[in-house]
């Protein structure tokens, strides 16, 4: 077992002798992490299968989540969910079919609309990867979902829930009652400020609640490394200050640039995210506040 420094508390294991991005959170559960705060993906295999959560954001990249799978197990998969309908997540879905692609019924009809437009936006976004990005065909999930869908038996499987508009209108968190794990897509960054173009604050604010009475063992965040329920606190606690900071600029009381400081901590007050990544997404997710609520 090799210890993982960044996840102290967790008895996590760190795979490297099967494949450098695998990182064994429990017996059956994986979380495969890219790092460098690039998009993280997992699964969890059971006796019937395995559901495979979030397909990356390239075919080349499907391709290793697929091999990392295969360096573990040789059960097929037999799901894969959609945490939510950000390309990075889901561009690699194609390479999984026939598989059953999963996720809520918004992420669906937000691919179904405007997938192939995604496409194109990360190709401005991402220039170097645009020889890959052209060779993703949007598949949008074709199992989908409301409020909550087992996959697997009553004794052998995981729990979709959805619990409203947190980071977008459709996210999913894929739970594990019996391990108390939990993949939460871009609900969670870890030590990364989020980014917020599609979400609703104070709804998000509600969904993060509602993760907390969960009271989840280990997180496996769309960004950043596997964490716990600490780290769920400090999401929570951003996106509260973020409301509060909104309040208080719409009241006059302070300016934009006070409230950064305030929630930086560069203006003096104590902050637990003096060393997040990209602290200049703080002045969006304010602006999304003032948008959104
Ligand atoms: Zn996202």
């Amino acid at each position: 077992m090799l210890p993982n420094e960044q996840l102290q508390g967790l008895s996590l294991l760190k795979l490297s002798f099967h494949d450098k991005y695998v990182q064994q959170i429990s017996a059956n559960i994986y979380a495969f992490v890219q790092g460098s705060h690039v998009t993280n993906s997992g699964f969890v295999i059971f006796s019937w299968g395995v559901v495979v959560i979030d397909s990356l954001m390239t075919v080349t990249l499907a391709n290793r989540l697929k091999e990392a799978i295969k360096s573990v197990t040789d059960k097929p998969v037999k799901y894969v969910v959609n945490t939510h309908f950000h390309g990075d997540h889901v561009f690699g879905n194609q390479c999984f079919l026939p598989t059953s692609i999963v996720g809520h019924k918004n992420t669906a009809s937000i691919l179904e609309r405007h997938g192939q437009l995604y496409v194109t936006k990360f190709t401005k976004r991402f220039p170097k990867l645009e020889r890959e990005l052209a060779k993703v065909r949007v598949v949008p999930p074709f199992l989908t979902f409301d409020s909550r869908l087992r996959l697997g038996t009553p004794d052998e499987g995981v729990d979709l829930l959805y619990f409203g508009h947190g980071h977008t209108s459709g996210d999913v968190v894929v739970f594990s009652a019996e391990e108390k794990v939990m993949f939460v897509g871009d609900l969670v960054f870890n030590a990364i400020f989020p980014t917020s173009d599609d979400a609703v604050i104070s709804s998000w604010v509600k969904v993060l609640e509602r993760l907390e009475e969960l009271n989840p063992r280990i997180l496996i965040p769309g960004h950043g490394n596997p964490c716990g329920k600490k780290e769920l606190g400090y999401m929570l606690q951003l996106l509260r200050e973020v409301l509060l900071s909104n309040e208080l600029i719409r009241g006059g009381q302070i300016g934009i640039n006070e409230a950064l400081e305030n929630i930086l901590g560069t203006g003096g007050i104590e902050s637990p995210y003096g060393s997040w990544l990209y602290p200049e997404r703080l002045a969006c997710l304010l602006g999304q506040a003032q948008k959104m609520g």
